[in-house]
């Protein structure tokens, strides 16, 4: 069962995207980091993305889909009992093409797990981080991009009674505990 961590930029799904996926034997797929993997090696993907990502706007849909399908034919994703997917969707585009591909391998999304967070808490979150693509100007397109693009598919997701809101302020560890939770009650 495959799962999507969705949330706004600094609401913690990288953070929890690494501590669920170590105990479930859940594939931890960020398409951020395959990007940034990418600009570090200079690859010809990296070389596009990168201005791209510092601007704070988003990769081409049709760049990310085939990511992201090249991702899903790879076998040490096949031998995980699932996909959690972080960053990804990000577009209702994105979101179709991800519907058919696992439909097509007959593969079950198990739900997205959505992480509310304060603007304020993820404007002082990103703040902090130091990467490359978090100065302040960044942020707040980042933020915008988030609104305008990305927030749609909270009704595309709930339409399809896929969407559980999880609180995402408290510590790390009262945040895991609530999306294994509703894990659990899924995968049962
Ligand atoms: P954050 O943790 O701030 O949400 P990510 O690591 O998920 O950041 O993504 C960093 C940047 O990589 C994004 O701002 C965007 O430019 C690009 N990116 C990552 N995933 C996608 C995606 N699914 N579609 C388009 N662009 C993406």
């Amino acid at each position: 069962m495959d799962w999507i961590l969705f949330g706004p930029p600094g609401c913690g799904k990288g953070t929890q995207a690494e501590r669920l996926s170590g105990g479930m034997n859940l594939y931890h797929f960020s398409t951020g980091e395959v990007l940034r993997e990418n600009v570090k090696n200079g690859t010809e993907l990296g070389q596009k993305a990168d201005a791209i990502m510092k601007s704070g706007a988003l990769v081409p849909d049709d760049v990310i889909i085939d990511m992201v399908s090249a991702k899903l034919s790879e076998d040490a994703v096949k031998a995980t009992t699932g996909v959690l997917f972080d960053g990804f969707p990000r577009t209702i585009p994105q979101a179709e093409a991800l519907e058919s591909a696992l439909t097509a391998l007959g593969r079950e999304l198990g739900g997205v797990l959505s992480l509310t967070v304060a603007e304020e808490e993820l404007i002082d979150r990103l703040s902090k981080r130091g990467r490359a693509d978090d100065t302040l100007d960044t942020i707040k397109n980042r933020l915008q991009v988030y609104e305008d693009q990305t927030a749609p598919l909270i009704g595309f997701y709930k339409e399809r009674g896929q969407l559980f809101e999880v609180e995402g302020m408290g510590t790390m560890e009262e945040i895991e505990g609530r999306l294994r939770e509703v894990i659990a009650k899924r995968q049962g």
